[in-house]
């Protein structure tokens, strides 16, 4: 029997009725395997044992020190945790529960945002061998001297990645509150299909362009691992989408160029102009934004000056230091970067003349470009998303199976 890993998010353990599907896929999949079950803390802001929950129990001020608040948010996962065992043994299924520290999943002393440095599978391996379904609070470990850690926001995705490569899992579910991966977000694009089967690094560039159906982290862990996962809705029995590399891809998928629409709001473009004769320009802007911690992105630099995105909660702040250091910044406001996302595109010409003719004959302005070999990105402003989506999905026909 394959050790496979399944990692229930927190919307797939909130309710009774939710936990129920939940017993319903490990009793299946342990007649196959071996199983390691990963969960997220219960629900969502507003139930009492959701992570924001755990959060706001921390006062208005939000005055904690960085590894007590760690240890308070552990308790969200190991009361999931602990609730399923429960519920498991209840039915007679043999089970017990582990803490990230305790499933080996050892890191460094970054709390709240920690880097895993170690797995440690020998506790998990012997549970599994004495015929227990091992259940394994997510989002968190330990540090080498016994310290509680927890992995950043949506780490739970990364505890099952991560326990998958290291216990050489045949496979890691993520079971989730959509059906799989589809061409794209369906609130806006009403034919959004979903996807049999998708690449890594498909996966990794839409789960970083707003799909957040799987961290990107955790796509990165499998890809690294070869490790194959599957998205899928803990409320069906739908298989949901296959995420792997290509060895694993079917021929329909080799044969398409564009495989979904992705999406971000809430971005500012800023455009910067060099001064006459101003050979260090660049350096004193990227660094400024360095220093005070403002991610760029859609960065283009040329002699004469320089254009790039902060989201736009950074706007102010970045135009605040622009001037400071002497420029006379231009900014356009909420914008949208959409992606378009096909580990077929490489190669391929035509794709960009298609994105351009799209755009074009919807009257959308394409304010900035950049592409690497899985995906074109164009900024377009906010108003203009939802068209934009549209006017690609259908011309890349990506409503068509
Ligand atoms: N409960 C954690 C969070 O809300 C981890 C997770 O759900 O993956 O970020
Ligand atoms: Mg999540």
């Amino acid at each position: 029997m394959g050790i496979l890993v399944q990692k229930f998010g927190g919307t797939s353990v909130s309710t009774p009725e939710a936990r129920g599907h939940v017993v319903r896929h490990i009793d299946r999949e342990r007649q196959q395997h071996d199983l390691v079950v990963v969960v997220s803390a219960m629900g969502r802001s507003g139930d009492p044992y959701a992570t924001d929950s755990l959060l706001a129990l921390t006062g208005e001020s939000g005055q904690l020190t960085a590894r007590e608040r760690d240890m308070l948010l552990c308790c969200g996962e190991i009361i999931s945790a602990v609730t399923l065992c429960s519920l498991l043994q209840g039915q007679g299924i043999e089970s017990t529960v582990l803490t990230g520290g305790q499933a080996g999943i050892v890191t460094d002393h970054h709390y709240g945002q920690a880097k895993i440095i170690d797995m440690q599978t020998a506790a998990v391996l012997k549970h599994l061998q004495q015929g227990k379904v091992v259940i394994v609070a997510g989002f968190q470990g330990r540090t080498d001297t016994g310290e509680w850690t927890t992995l950043g926001r949506g780490g739970s995705d990364t505890s099952a990645t991560a326990l998958g490569a290291a216990l050489q899992a045949v496979r890691a579910d993520i079971y989730t509150d959509v059906s799989g991966i589809l061409t794209a977000d369906p609130r806006f694009v009403e034919n959004a299909r979903p996807l049999t089967h998708v690449g890594y690094a498909e996966m990794c560039n839409m789960a970083r362009q707003g799909a957040k159906v799987i961290h990107p982290r955790a796509v990165e862990i499998a890809a690294q691992a070869n490790l194959p996962l599957r998205v899928r809705s803990t409320f069906s029995e739908d298989e949901g989408t296959l995420v792997s590399g290509p060895l694993q891809a079917s021929a329909a998928v080799q044969d398409r160029h564009v495989t979904g629409i992705a999406h971000v709001g809430g971005i500012t473009q800023l455009s910067v102009q060099a001064r006459d004769q101003e050979s260090d320009m660049q350096l004193q802007v990227f660094q400024a934004m360095a220093k005070h911690g403002i991610s760029v992105d859609f960065i283009n630099v040329t002699p004469s000056g320089a254009v790039y995105t902060v989201f736009d909660s950074d706007a102010a702040q970045a135009l605040a230091l622009l001037r400071g250091i002497g420029y006379d910044p231009q900014a356009v406001h909420s914008c949208a970067k959409v992606s378009v996302i096909g580990g077929g595109m490489n190669g391929v010409p035509g794709i960009m003349a298609s994105i351009v003719e799209a755009l074009t004959l919807s009257g959308i302005t394409i304010l900035q470009s950049a592409d690497s070999n899985s995906t074109i990105w164009v900024l377009v402003r906010e108003e203009d998303m939802v068209p934009a989506l549209r006017a690609l999905h259908a011309k890349f026909e990506l409503h068509l199976p």
